[in-house]
């Protein structure tokens, strides 16, 4: 047994001295060769010790240590995953849970979804009766607490990544932390690359009169343990750039060619912030090769985001072949949560895409201002200048947008910008290429990120929150407290959709049905109101394509060929009926992969399509709802006495009322203004109503970089506003009238 040094100081027990080596009976192949190489290795005696002395632990070691990988499978070999019980390891982000997860099974020498599962929303590779060892993001966890709220199943919870701070982990550590008292046996791992593991611990410090059921000689120890893994780290040397950029898109390319003309043998690994930046990136890399063979042969480059299919993820973990030099373009998904072997230099752009929400009250309106302001207007206006002078053309981030989340590109924090260099130092002494100046790094660059829980919204997590029968969520217990202007909107919000009452309980049977579809509920709301406008079985193909990233394939660069073949599809009436023409096509294609090629669509996507329109299906059925065609079902027709698209539109709008535009009259720009908060829109080009400019329309997200761009729109008319959420528009807006 390990050797620990306790030092209980102010009530957290740090725990120093690692064990020396273990005495696990492995094998010798070189797979686990290669994980006993792993720093976490190590510490393996040590964690076991902790976890089963302590209620909580909490791991923080570098990336790439082994956290992920080794502690669940350390966890099943010392008899965790025995007598039915399961070990469970959170993740944010989805991509990064199928790959650990096969990761996982291969180190196991077992297929994936039997012993090594995984769940993300719309898949399931699990077997209940088999898997003990199971990923899932932590979403997913969250909502099998409504079926059980106890969480039975799981003998340990590692929530992984908490450093990341995203809405679902800070949600999941609150209700964890609930469960912890009803259920003293069960165990929680907190782990993560960065931490401030005091106020964790803090956190976590269970009262022992808390831990009641528990038979004396096993109650835990009510101190969370705090363990720090010692990576091996080799120096990476930073570079800046001299002057700003004025573009890190073209800046990354650049680099990368500069580092296969100059520096030794090693892999490069580029940091920029979505799929249209990391699509365009791939592409003027892989166009350089062809013309000019010289300076670019040997490039292998490859893209890296949630989306990607699985054989394109496995390309970017595949050994690099030989005399090839891979250069993977990636989102901040490579910024932690994965660790590709052999890089040896990066490309940072200090852009991330993250998901922005100034819940800012409506001055015009009459609603007033609603109390303190996340940021005060002068470091607005700070943060604004700053990324103005930094990068003119990609950068938005300034946050300006009220009472409307949208993904922004974003400076990233130092902290990120440390993470990201640290991943050249893996195999040896690496390079960092940063594509900001010393100056703009040392005296402008936020020193941490803000938890997403402070700059979302947050209608899904008070939904969620009341479906697990929280009704208080301002006193819920927060890791961090969410802004009370950003609750009281979400309240709103879901008030108007009728899925709260006025004692802002869910409403029966609207907001538990609501609660049980893994959507976004104002996606969820336009599904329930379909069901009664007699379309559902459009509505589900649609919500299907919206819960995909994108089903068209980059356009980027090649803008008049996507128009003449989105041409095939487009319906005048916008995107959401346009992907209904597309859904048919694909199904009279015979689901065929060169028919979406053929038409710039993502055949990946078309078929996750087809996966998720089925259980949504499957969930209409089992919640009792009827599943009817407005083009086939003539009984709805005539009773409304409407066409089948103009019913389509109204189950839309019963969901997503909230999102109205209008077109600026004088307007030569396409410039729209919200109806809600008058802010200033534009069509995004991938929609087909882009240049139609349509006088009325309703969007379903917003997306920006130097505009905010509205994605996925449809046209209406402004009367069906009204008819469709009358309270609301006769606060907001009570001069609306039909055109
Ligand atoms: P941590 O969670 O501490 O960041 P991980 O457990 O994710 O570390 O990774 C440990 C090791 O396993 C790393 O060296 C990484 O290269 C390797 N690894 C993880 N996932 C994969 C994968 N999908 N394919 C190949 N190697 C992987
Ligand atoms: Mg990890």
């Amino acid at each position: 047994r390990a050797t620990l040094v306790d030092d209980e100081e102010g009530g957290v027990l740090f725990v120093s001295a690692p064990p020396s080596s273990s005495s696990s009976g492995f094998g010798h192949s070189s797979l686990e060769r290669q994980r006993q190489r792993l720093p976490v290795f190590k510490y393996r005696d040590a964690i076991l010790y902790l976890v089963e002395n302590h209620a909580t632990t909490i791991i923080v070691g570098e990336t790439g240590s082994g956290k992920t990988t080794q502690i669940p499978q350390y966890l099943k070999e010392a008899g965790w995953a025995e007598g039915g019980r399961v070990v469970a390891c959170t993740q944010p982000r989805r991509l990064a849970v199928q790959s650990v997860a096969s990761r996982v099974a291969e180190e196991m020498g077992v297929k994936i979804g039997e012993e090594v599962g995984y769940t993300i929303r719309f898949e399931d590779q699990t077997n209940p009766s088999v898997t003990v060892i199971k990923f899932l993001t932590d979403g997913v966890l969250i909502r099998e607490m409504m079926d059980d709220p106890l969480l039975t199943k799981y003998s340990v919870i590692m929530v992984d990544e908490a450093h990341e701070r995203s809405l679902s982990t800070d949600m999941l550590l609150g209700l964890l932390k609930k469960i912890q008292r009803r259920r003293p046996e069960l165990r929680i791992i907190i782990s993560s690359a960065t931490i401030e593991a005091k106020s964790m611990s803090t956190f976590f410090q269970a009262r022992k009169k808390d831990l009641l059921h528990a038979a004396e000689d096993c109650v835990p120890s009510h101190l969370p343990a705090i363990l720090s893994v010692e990576g091996k780290g080799y120096t990476v040397e930073i570079h800046y750039v001299e002057e700003p950029v004025p573009d890190y898109l073209q800046a990354a390319v650049h680099t990368v060619l500069s580092i296969n003309d100059k520096e030794p043998a090693g892999d490069i690994l580029v940091f920029l912030t979505g799929q249209d930046d990391i699509d365009a990136a791939v592409k003027l890399l892989r166009e350089d090769t062809q013309d000019d063979r010289r300076r670019t042969s040997g490039l292998l480059v490859l893209p890296l985001y949630s989306g990607l299919s699985r054989d394109d993820q496995g390309l970017v973990f595949a050994p690099t072949p030989k005399g090839k030099r891979k250069v993977v373009i990636s989102t901040n998904i490579a910024e932690t949560s994965l660790t590709l072997e052999g890089v040896v230099y990066v490309v940072d752009s200090g852009f991330s895409k993250q998901r922005f929400y100034n819940p800012m009250a409506i001055e015009e309106d009459g609603f007033g201002e609603r109390g303190g302001r996340r940021r005060g207007k002068e470091e607005e206006k700070e943060e604004k200048r700053r990324n103005h002078t930094y990068s003119q053309q990609h950068t938005m981030g300034d946050g300006e947008i009220s009472d409307i989340e949208s993904l922004v590109v974003t400076p990233i924090s130092k902290a990120s910008a440390r993470q990201r260099a640290g991943r050249a130092g893996r195999i040896r002494p690496g390079k960092c290429f940063r594509l900001y100046t010393e100056e703009y790094f040392l005296k402008e660059m936020p020193t941490e990120g803000i938890p997403e829980m402070q700059r979302s919204n947050l209608v899904s997590c008070v939904i969620q929150l009341k479906a697990l029968g929280i009704d208080n969520i301002l006193g819920f217990d927060w890791l961090a407290s969410p802004p009370p202007e950003a609750m009281v909107r979400a309240l709103e919000v879901l008030y108007s959709l009728g899925i709260l009452d006025e004692d802002a309980k869910l409403t029966s049977p609207i907001g538990y049905q609501v609660a049980e579809i893994p959507l976004d509920p104002m996606i969820s709301k336009m599904i329930l109101s379909a069901c009664n406008f007699g379309c559902s079985e459009e509505i589900i193909t649609i919500a299907a394509v919206l819960s995909v990233q994108s089903i068209w394939v980059s356009m980027w660069g090649a803008q008049k060929e996507f128009d003449e073949v989105k041409l095939h599809f487009a319906a005048a009436e916008g995107d959401h009926i346009t992907y209904l023409n597309v859904y048919k096509g694909f199904l009279n294609s015979g689901k065929s992969s060169q028919w979406c090629y053929k038409n710039y669509l993502n055949y990946q996507a078309m078929k996750k399509v087809v996966d998720v329109r089925d259980q949504l299906s499957r969930l209409l059925r089992r919640l009792g709802l009827a599943l009817k065609s407005c083009e086939k079902d003539t009984q709805a027709f005539i009773l409304l006495f409407t066409c089948p698209l103009t019913i389509l539109r109204k189950a839309i709008i019963a969901g997503f009322f909230a999102n109205s535009c209008h077109l600026e009259e004088y307007s030569h720009n396409g410039l729209y203004k919200t109806v809600r908060s008058s802010e200033e829109v534009y069509i995004h080009p991938s929609s087909v109503l882009f240049r139609v400019n349509p006088k009325w329309v309703v969007y379903h997200s917003l997306v920006s970089t130097n505009k905010h761009y509205m994605r996925n729109v449809i046209a209406i008319d402004p009367s069906w506003l009204i008819e469709a959420a009358p309270h609301f528009y006769q606060l907001r807006a009570p001069n609306l009238a039909p055109c």
